[in-house]
């Protein structure tokens, strides 16, 4: 096992002002959960920890090592990460036992004096891996292994790239976890959008219905995953509370208040016998949000000085530097707009950007303009939001778009569309092609995106803009205008996650491998050596020791791409997505032969049906080509005295590869059919 004496990621006092380690070690801790003016009430719990060897007391060292074992014993600022005294632990293995009740309730565990336990090193205690989201922005799920037990955070989903053709989404591999149901504790869910909760209702029955925890919002949202596959009554659905705690197993589990850009987003704490892992979930600080709280800083900070083992955070827009805008830079934005417009006003947005779709309407009324909705999704989130009072909506202000809008005039109307990624089936595309059922652009009509495009959709975008344009309609975007922004930290909002945290182990997740990478510089610019920085691809393992140590383990788990096609999901991904491939590019092929029953003898000639591949003129010489070609091949092999049915169409497979390679310079699928007669 690796020593006990690494240096402290930077000496102390280099950190820049008001993050140096003076704050917990000297004089008292300024009070803290009296400046946050909105977040929900309950405030300074979680002061019972009993600091089984603290660290430097408090120390904001971002990059916390272990220094000093044993260090003073401080209630208020327990050590941090795994705490040293504990690699006399011993770990309970024992598969499918019942927890552990030595884990008081009242006690932080990561700070648990757990009596004469020895560690056992051929076991790993605490596990964690990524089942997605690691090289990707989608499919996310994150994977803590305490023990054996199994704790999930996000089952969601990813949108198909360009090239992954005709697929509906792909979901996250959970074959590993295979005959390991009945250890999973629960299922976390961060927040409600759907690269973090799009797979439920794929996933949860081979997971054997595990318990699922999520804040109000977010569950709604899940529920209406499962309404649509009828699973809501075997599914076990739990709202929490920001705050408050909960126990699965032998973790406590607490839910903190993040900023993103759906409400009600958070930051999940679990705290394991061994340490405290911070999950961030997607997010940002936003200092200024409107229509909710800010993050829970103080409770983040809290957590951070009672010692953290390893962070996992969101790396988006780690390569964006500054800090992201602020929601309401964006509403004062389309506050002018509304204000301005004189003509009709068509607004377009994500469907599940609930706070902002509050400002419009707010503006909306104030200006006297009636709100019309188009497209399902926005009408459905709203109706949520609404039903749960995330949205506050003037009686008789909204409705769906009807005919009867045309008999307003035209500055009192004010169209809000879902399709901003310019897809196709959705309402702007459709107004800009003047195939919406309700809505025609005329002229003085001002269309806002307030949006941006997803990385990938930008053609599609602009796409949809030209037409606008084209119909006559005034199209702003965010190009002029602060019209749109990310939900996700830049650079500044990440630093301040880690000065706040403090973890031991840095885990960039959710995002491409640039993207983590960015993440991973902004570490080590505050100081983290690489050995607390933890770079992993889908299906990698990080294991810690008893010591708080880290490394990635020797062993990865297979990691393959699970596809959602229409209703059906396969396993195979990769392969139906080869398929395609060779099909869209190079065109396929399919050979019918008809042939005697008991010789194999053909009947005839082969029929060829092929598509995408031969046109025009060449088309009768090439198919009088492949007649002749497959036919010889099949009766060769035949005549060296081979009759079974595969090896006779591997012949026949041959033989066209060979053909075509030479005559045309492609690769078509081919496929040989036999019919016995
Ligand atoms: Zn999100
Ligand atoms: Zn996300």
């Amino acid at each position: 096992m690796n020593d006990t004496t690494q240096p402290a990621p930077q000496a102390q006092g280099a950190l820049p002002v008001g993050l140096e380690r003076s704050r917990g070690a000297e004089g008292p801790e300024p009070r803290r959960g009296t400046e946050d003016p909105v977040a929900d009430p309950e405030r300074s719990r979680g002061e019972q920890s009993r600091g089984g060897a603290p660290q430097a007391q408090g120390a904001p060292s971002p990059a916390p090592s272990r220094q000093k074992p044993r260090g003073r014993h401080n209630r208020r600022f327990g050590g941090r990460g795994p705490r040293p005294g504990n690699n006399h632990l011993r770990m309970d293995i024992r598969p499918d036992g019942p927890a552990r009740t030595n884990v008081r309730s009242d006690v932080q565990p990561g700070t648990q004096p757990q009596q004469a336990q020895r560690f056992d090193n051929r076991q790993v205690p605490l596990r964690v891996y990524p089942l997605g989201g690691f090289e990707q922005v989608g499919r996310n799920c994150f994977v803590i292994e305490v023990d054996g037990d199994i704790y999930l955070i996000d089952l969601g989903l990813q949108f198909p790239d360009e090239d992954m053709l005709g697929i509906d989404y792909l979901i996250p591999d959970i074959s590993p976890l295979r005959g390991r149901e009945n250890r999973i504790k629960g299922v976390l869910f961060t927040h409600g959008h759907l690269d973090h909760i799009g797979a439920v209702q794929h996933l949860l029955p081979a997971l054997h219905y595990p318990p699922l925890y999520g804040t109000r919002l977010t569950m709604a949202f899940v529920k209406k995953r499962l309404d649509e596959e009828k699973m809501t009554s075997k599914a076990r659905m739990n709202v929490v509370k920001f705050r408050e705690k909960i126990r699965l197993g032998k973790v406590e589990v607490e839910f903190l208040r993040v900023t993103h850009s759906i409400p009600d987003a958070a930051a999940i704490a679990v705290h394991t016998p061994y340490g405290t892992i911070v999950h961030t979930g997607d997010f940002k600080f936003d200092l200024t949000p409107m229509n909710e709280p800010p993050a829970d800083f103080p409770r983040l900070a809290e957590i951070g000085d009672k010692g953290v083992l390893a962070i996992i955070a969101d790396s988006t827009n780690a390569n964006k530097p500054g800090n992201a805008k602020s929601e309401r830079e964006i509403s004062e934005t389309l506050h002018g707009i509304i204000r301005d417009a004189k003509g009709r006003l068509i607004i377009s947005t994500f469907s599940s950007l609930i706070n902002r779709m509050q400002q419009i309407i707010e503006h909306a009324r104030k200006y006297n303009r009636k709100i019309f909705i188009s497209g399902r999704s926005m009408e459905t989130n709203l109706e949520i939001a609404e039903q749960l009072g995330y949205l506050r909506v003037p009686r008789g202000l909204i409705r769906k778009v009807n005919p009867a809008m045309d008999r307003l005039p035209d500055r009192e109307v004010l169209i809000l569309t879902t399709g901003s990624q310019g897809e196709e089936m959705a309402g702007l595309a459709r107004i800009g092609l003047g195939t919406h059922r309700h809505i025609s652009v005329k002229k003085g009509d001002t269309v806002v995106l307030s949006s941006n495009p997803i990385i990938g959709n930008e053609r599609a975008v602009a796409k949809v803009v030209n037409n606008l344009h084209m119909q006559g309609a005034m199209v702003k975007t965010t190009q002029e205008l602060a019209l749109h922004t990310t939900g996700h930290g830049y650079a500044n909002d990440l630093l301040l996650m880690h000065r706040l945290v403090r973890a031991r182990h840095v885990i960039p997740e959710h995002g491409e491998p640039h993207m983590r990478a960015a993440h991973a510089d902004l570490a080590r610019q505050i100081g983290y050596p690489e050995n607390q920085i933890h770079q992993i691809a889908n299906g990698e393992i990080i294991e810690f020791d008893a010591k708080g140590d880290a490394r990635k383990s020797k062993s990865k788990l297979a990691f393959r791409d699970v596809i959602i096609d229409g209703r059906g999901s396969a396993g195979e991904g990769q392969r139906v997505l080869d398929d395609r491939k060779v099909m869209s590019e190079n065109g396929v092929i399919i050979i019918l032969f008809r042939v005697y029953n008991e010789s194999k003898r053909l009947v005839g000639d082969p029929d060829i049906v092929s598509r995408g591949l031969i046109y025009g003129s060449e088309q009768q010489e090439i198919t009088r080509d492949l007649v002749q070609a497959s036919r010889k091949a099949y009766e060769d092999e035949l005549n060296r005295g081979e009759k079974d049915r595969k090896a006779l169409k591997r012949a026949v497979t041959g033989s066209l590869y060979r053909y075509f390679d030479r005559k045309l310079d492609r690769e078509p699928m081919v496929i040989p059919l036999m019919v016995e007669v």
